[in-house]
């Protein structure tokens, strides 16, 4: 995909330059890593994340010596990616299931990231894994969501409980989980109101919302076309409310990938799933190792 091949080319400069070299020293490693914080800065992670990253591979890189039979610059590569499984979180961190159905998952984002169509997307994901699902409609801000929403669910079989607007979003809550609990479904997904920005409302109500589900996973959801704007704003709803993971759309436009990047980093949350595309389809479980790959071409 073209998220990432601006950073691929960045970083592919830095090998180059150590293509003539039989061992890596700080001399000859201070071109390429300038190459790395460059690409990196322009793929937009943020400085300080740039700067520890940049660290920790020249301490890293200086340390293993030569290793017999693989050039410098293959040594750099291989370490440039471990750093940035270990950067992404290292392992994939899955989804939670209560221990006493139903799991509630609270799904939060601001307007327009996708947080409707991603849950939408988890309905069918989890669907696929033979759980039955519910899905609440509480966004009622914007006019349109509430039908979106039923609409997915048609489309795939996945009931939908709606109250309409005249409720709150708590008040819907509470019974839509009523609701789940008479039908002995295994997941309930509630699509949260959005804001156009983050404000006291909108946090105060995740609150509220919080104690009313007792939820297993609390997503933030976040458009990859914001760059570090995105890790930001986990950070600060996982500081407000408490967030279990994110989810990051958006991957498929042409986004610079530096909040994949920075996310884990700059919020300590985990992301647990991507979104690379508007079908419902395009939902896949984060694997940190299957980035780096991605971002090293
Ligand atoms: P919400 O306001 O956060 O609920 O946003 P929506 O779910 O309504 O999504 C806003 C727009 O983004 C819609 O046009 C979606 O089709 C689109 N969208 C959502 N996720 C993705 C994605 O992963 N990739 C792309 N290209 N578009 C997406």
């Amino acid at each position: 995909a073209a998220v990432f091949d601006q950073l691929s080319t960045g970083l592919e400069e830095a090998w180059t330059k150590l293509r003539r070299e039989d061992v890596l020293t700080r001399e000859n490693m201070k071109e390429p890593m300038r190459d790395i914080r460059r690409a990196l800065l322009e793929a937009d992670v943020s400085l300080p994340v740039v700067r520890r990253f940049v660290n920790s591979v020249s301490e890293k890189a200086i340390g293993t010596g030569v290793i017999r039979g693989v050039k410098p610059d293959q040594q750099l590569v291989k370490v440039v990616h471990d750093q940035l499984v270990s950067l992404m979180g290292g392992d994939a961190v899955s989804i939670e299931f209560a221990k006493v159905p139903p799991t509630v998952i609270l799904m939060a984002g601001l307007q327009g990231v996708g947080k409707t169509t991603a849950c939408g997307k988890l309905a069918l994901f989890l669907k696929k894994k033979d759980k039955s699902c519910i899905m609440l409609a509480t966004d009622v801000y914007r006019p349109a969501a509430i039908e979106q929403l039923v609409t997915l669910g048609k489309q795939m079989e996945v009931p939908v409980f709606e109250a309409g607007n005249q409720l709150s979003p708590v008040e819907i809550a509470r019974k839509g989980l009523s609701e789940a609990k008479k039908k002995g479904v295994d997941v309930v997904i509630v699509d949260t109101a959005g804001r156009l920005q983050v404000d006291k409302g909108m946090m105060n109500e995740l609150k509220q919302m919080k104690q009313v589900l007792n939820p297993t996973e609390i997503f933030l959801v976040v458009d990859a076309m914001t760059g570090q704007e995105a890790a930001a704003l986990v950070a600060a709803f996982n500081l407000e409310v408490g967030l279990t993971g994110a989810i990051l759309t958006k991957l498929d436009g042409d986004s610079r990938g530096g909040a994949a990047l920075s996310i884990k980093e700059v919020s300590g949350k985990p992301i647990k799933f991507i979104g690379e595309g508007e079908s419902m389809t395009a939902l896949e479980p984060f694997y940190p190792d299957r980035m780096a790959s991605r971002i090293l071409g």
